[in-house]
């Protein structure tokens, strides 16, 4: 409201809610930090998990802080800025996000105490910028190196990652699925390695032992072939994928058709039949020996289908249909007559066999030898899943590395260095800024701490310990949560890519400044947006119907 004579003029519409200045300012960090509390407990390998209950009440065990924030309804808008920055890391790097939302939650935490030191925020906002800067400037130093043939290193990445999730049992056995993985998919380009993570596809199949769990050269399908009669198994595949169905169309409106005499029905039953023959012939004729079908396969053109020898599956999912056409490059048709022998896709061998009580279509040696397969095996379906975010996480982490050909020492040992590192230069900058540089030191010591603190331990001796330790030169020394000490990191091999701490930095930061620098709210009044992300009657926002 601004005041002319006395008289107030009304420049917001009535009704509108609006908080200003350090009112909302204050109320703003507190909504970011009760997120970052959220998420506080389960960081580290001995974080705890969190039990999600949707409102369809479905379970999920989890201590993937990127997972409960997705599924956890959050309305403020500040605290829907941290959201945000969880969604960025794991876009980015597909880990990290506890610790990225932690430090936002500990920079904004740090910003409070220096408000009330009468900083100003756009003091606190300068020196925060150029604390993150000189951070990646000292990670870029600090860094190790590491090559796609180190196995060993790659693989404690991948532990170390899969470590902090719930499945911990075959850990090993897994990483080393992951580095595989990477290795077969990573190709070269002008700018370096580069990994696709779409080239690698996960199939769960709860039931078995993790260490069923396998890599295939390859993509494999959920489905097994329509009949009994085609071959189990051909050699130097020849794969047309369709889009349309085998079948006679049933009319879209009730038909009906009034046939007279037996031979009328003979002709009718024929003409249907000869155009499902044609539909066969068309396949036989590009030269195909491999169906894979969108759709549905007619009983009839099954039974053409196997006396040509052809293996057919049908009702592909869509996503497996781009994947195949992908791996195998065949193109997908939808107009059965215009098959040619230019839209076949081929593989070495495509073959159909028993995984648990499920018969599913291997397609192996693709002509883009770039796609891989792990079935994963192993317990209910619950723990299939963990394990399936797990091994996503491992496979990012294994490639991101071998992408940047970038390690880290992890437990918080990085994070101890840049704090040392920065406290060093805070000194030459001076004046306030020198206070918000030195905040951020202080917040990335969150992840030490916080680490020593889930696995029980005394939070403040163990950073003492820690700065005590990386003062002396010791910069591998981060927290070991199982024997609750500090230890050298690269003894324990705790490892990861330097693109996981340089992300988190470069989100946390974004996110706290954007924080910082609103102190204004103005919300319009009205109508609450409908329930988001689902769409009617309940319905999952989207997905695939089989
Ligand atoms: P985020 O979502 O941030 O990845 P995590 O729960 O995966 O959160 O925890 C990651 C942190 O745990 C990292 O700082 C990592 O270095 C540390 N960490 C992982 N495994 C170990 C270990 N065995 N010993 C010490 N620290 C570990
Ligand atoms: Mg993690």
């Amino acid at each position: 409201m601004a005041a002319t004579g006395g008289v107030p003029v009304l420049i917001l519409r009535e009704g509108t809610r609006r908080e200003q200045g350090r009112g909302a300012q204050a109320n703003n960090i507190a909504a970011a930090r009760a997120i970052a509390d959220a998420v506080r407990s389960s960081l580290g390998p001995r974080g705890m998990d969190k039990m999600l209950v949707s409102s369809l009440g479905d379970v999920t065990v989890t201590n993937d802080g990127f997972k409960i924030l997705k599924e956890v309804d959050v309305d403020h808008p500040a605290a829907k800025m941290i959201v945000e920055v969880a969604k960025a890391q794991d876009q980015e790097c597909g880990d990290g996000t506890t610790s990225a939302v932690l430090l936002s939650g500990e920079l904004l935490r740090k910003a409070e105490d220096l408000i009330e030191q009468q900083v100003h925020p756009t003091i606190i906002v300068a020196g925060y910028r150029q604390a993150a800067a000189m951070a990646q400037e000292i990670l870029d130093v600090k860094k190790q190196k590491v090559r796609l043939e180190d196995r060993d290193t790659l693989i404690r990445i991948a532990e170390t990652s899969m470590g902090t999730k719930a499945v911990t049992v075959h850990r090993r056995f897994l990483a080393d699925i992951a580095y595989r993985a990477v290795k077969a998919v990573v190709q070269e380009r002008e700018t370096g390695w580069y990994v696709d993570d779409d080239d690698i596809q996960v199939v769960k199949k709860p039931g078995g032992d993790a260490t069923d769990t396998e890599l295939v050269d390859g993509i494999v399908l959920d489905k097994e072939r329509v009949h009994a009669g085609m071959p189990a198994r051909i050699e130097g595949a020849r794969i047309a994928l369709l889009n349309a169905a085998l079948e006679i169309k049933k009319t879209e409106v009730g038909a009906e058709i009034r046939i007279r005499d037996p031979a009328q029905m003979q002709a009718f039953l024929r003409e249907e039949e000869n155009i499902l023959r044609r539909y066969v012939d068309s396949i036989t004729a590009a030269g195909a020996n491999v169906v894979l079908c969108q759709k549905g396969i007619d009983d009839v053109a099954q039974h053409f289908l196997a006396k040509k020898g052809i293996y057919a599956v049908r009702r592909a999912k869509e996503s497996d249909m781009k994947k195949l056409a992908k791996a195998t490059g065949a193109r997908i048709v939808s107009d059965i007559r215009e098959l040619a022998r230019g839209d076949l896709g081929a593989a070495r061998e495509v073959y159909e066999r028993r995984i648990g009580n499920d018969k599913m279509t291997f397609v192996t040696g693709c002509r883009n030898p770039h796609a891989v397969s792990i079935v994963l095996r192993g317990g209910t379906e619950h723990v299939v899943d963990e394990m399936d975010r797990s091994l996503e996480d491992a496979i990012s982490v294994v490639a991101l590395a071998a992408e940047d050909g970038e390690y880290v020492y992890g437990g918080g040992a990085i994070q101890m260095e840049l704090a040392l590192g920065l406290r060093e230069r805070a000194a030459s900058v001076g004046g306030r800024e020198q206070l918000a540089i030195e905040a951020f030191a202080n917040a990335l010591e969150a992840i030490p701490r916080t680490l020593a603190e889930n696995a029980g331990m005394d939070p403040i001796d163990a950073l003492i310990a820690l700065r005590r330790d990386h003062n002396e030169g010791k910069h591998a020394v981060g927290v070991d949560p199982f024997q609750m000490k500090p230890a050298d990191m690269e003894r324990l091999g705790v490892v990861e890519p330097a693109r996981i701490p340089k992300q988190t930095i470069a989100s946390a930061t974004d996110a706290a400044v954007m924080v910082l620098r609103i102190d204004d709210v103005i919300a319009a009044k009205g109508p609450k947006p409908a329930e988001k992300g689902r769409g009617p009657e309940g319905m999952p926002p989207s997905g695939e119907f089989e």
